[in-house]
């Protein structure tokens, strides 16, 4: 590859969630697990798949509700605090993902995690799918106190890592969010999947779309 003006690398910045990690499959195995544990039935797994709006129902909210649904007992904050640090857990990464991460920096990309989330649930996430290994800067909004669609997130992981906006690319699943937010930053955006279609509109409307991550590699390399 070639580098971006006055010989910086360029950055290819990856959202987490639903992008490089399947979180929606996560989240399933972590409700099985958490019910189990609890010995409850099966309708609660399913009341909170139903109610789980993809990860965007605050986690509160989410608590709040099936305890009251089912009676439960327990304290909210509590049940919070150990949902952030239990279902990072369930998550893992494909090793062709990890490849993909790899093979971008051994050609001379700045790879960045561009993921907004708690700091503590989404370190624990990297760390354990080893894509926090792979990667040159783990950009969490929680930590560095902008989120997408906000430009200046990416603007932060160019700086970390020493790297050039210009040339880059973003690849996300969200519209608004990654989509957007890209673009608004000057990168060319990848869509991957088909989550929030309601969010999808023309001023969104990303470089390419996927339906896997596993497709953007050889389309960022060859760029
Ligand atoms: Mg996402």
């Amino acid at each position: 590859m070639t580098g971006g003006p006055a010989g910086l690398p360029r950055l290819a910045c990856f959202d987490l969630d639903n992008t490089l990690i399947d979180r929606d499959a996560s989240f399933v195995a972590w409700a099985e697990w958490w019910v189990a544990r609890a010995g409850l039935g099966r309708e609660v797994v399913e009341w909170l798949l139903a109610n789980d709006e993809g990860g965007f129902r605050e986690r509160p909210e989410l608590f709040v509700g099936v305890k009251a649904r089912f009676g439960l007992g327990g304290d909210v904050g509590a049940m919070v605090e150990a949902y952030d640090r239990e279902h990072p857990l369930f998550t893992s990464a494909e090793p062709a993902v990890l490849n993909g991460l790899t093979s971008l920096r051994t050609a001379g990309w700045r790879v960045a995690v561009v993921t907004n989330g708690g700091t503590l649930q989404q370190a624990i996430k990297l760390e354990h799918t080893g894509i926090g290994a792979v990667v040159d800067f783990k950009c969490i909004s929680e930590s560095v106190g902008v989120r997408k669609p906000d430009p200046r997130i990416f603007k932060i992981a160019a700086e970390y890592t020493g790297a050039t906006l210009e040339g880059g690319w973003m690849v996300g699943d969200h519209p608004a969010y990654d989509i957007a937010g890209g673009i608004a930053a000057g990168l060319s955006t990848i869509r991957i999947g088909n989550h929030h279609p309601t969010e999808a509109t023309p001023d969104r409307t990303p470089t390419y779309h996927f339906s896997s991550v596993l497709q953007t590699f050889p389309v960022i390399l060859a760029s």
